[in-house]
């Protein structure tokens, strides 16, 4: 059985992108050990609406306690939070406080990171990919810092965990439909424009030609939801994100997407994150 290492930026982001993916590992009897860089102190709380807004510290504690939850629902042995502050969305004040993770040496952080990698003796790692997903300062930080922690310590084997661009185009009308269907008018939500114009200008997730990983996570969307959940001050519970209907959530979180770094998508996409450990080869990328 093998070490599985994935690091994250904040509380949640392990549930939404890599959740069921962790879940599958610790079910197949490998070791999951989860690193979270920051506090997710500067995040909104939209699931804290109608009480007084929490100071940074308070949030910290708040959130250090959702992913501890968290983590238990998706099989995760070992939780290490790795202290830094949040930096808050680019351009925001907190991008400058000297704690924040934004501001942080990357070798520093990478060899705080590579110490529990050789602890571990991890087998695989996984981080972001090259601009955080969607360009989060701290989202680019787990890209750089993850990406120099395996040099550091010496772990050959690094996904980039990332979100399907194309998978997102061609099922949104679906995706929009079926949350109508439950009540969830999306049409007018800030939040869903967003989404979509950024996945129109490309500045979110990744050409889905580069994908090497495909992650069918279905069978664990139970407890990839209950996960979300957890996650209270950030995903109320009202949300369509955690209220979808089982077809629609299937659509939007059933599957997970890696790029296995250094390597081109085979045809078909690999499917399990931990076949690399049995057989090494596979079509290097040319760069
Ligand atoms: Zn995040």
């Amino acid at each position: 059985m093998a070490t599985a290492v994935f690091f994250h930026a904040h509380p949640d982001d392990e549930s939404l992108s890599t959740g069921g993916t962790m879940l599958l590992a610790s079910r197949a009897g490998h070791r999951v050990v989860l690193v979270c860089a920051t506090d997710g102190s500067q995040g909104e709380t939209p699931g804290l609406a109608g009480s007084e807004a929490p100071t940074s510290e308070e949030l910290a504690a708040i959130r250090a306690a959702e992913l501890a939850a968290a983590a238990d629902l998706l099989g995760v042995h070992r939780l290490v939070m790795l202290g830094y502050r949040d930096s808050g969305m680019r351009g925001d004040p907190a991008n400058d406080d000297p704690d924040c993770f934004w501001q942080a040496d990357v070798d520093e952080a990478a060899g705080g990171l590579a110490a529990i990698l050789a602890e571990e003796q991890a087998d695989l790692v996984t981080c972001y990919d090259a601009n955080g997903t969607y360009g989060h300062p701290d989202h680019v930080m787990v890209h750089r810092v993850g990406v120099r922690a395996a040099e550091l310590a010496g772990v050959g084997l690094v996904y980039e965990a990332t979100l399907h661009r194309d998978h997102f185009r061609a099922s949104m009308k679906e995706l929009m439909r079926l949350a109508a269907e439950a009540g969830f008018d999306l049409s007018g939500d800030q939040d869903q424009a967003e989404f979509e114009a950024e996945l129109d200008e490309g500045s979110i997730g990744v050409d889905g030609a580069l994908v090497t990983h495909h992650i069918d996570v279905r069978t664990t969307l139970d407890r990839k939801r209950a996960a979300f959940r957890a996650h209270a001050s950030q995903i109320p519970s009202d949300s369509f994100m955690v209220a979808l209907p089982e077809g629609a959530f299937e659509l939007a979180f059933g599957t997970e997407w890696f790029i296995r770094r250094g390597h081109l998508a085979a045809d078909p996409v690999a499917t399990d994150l931990f076949a690399a450990l049995e057989q090494p080869s596979g079509p290097l990328a040319a760069s």
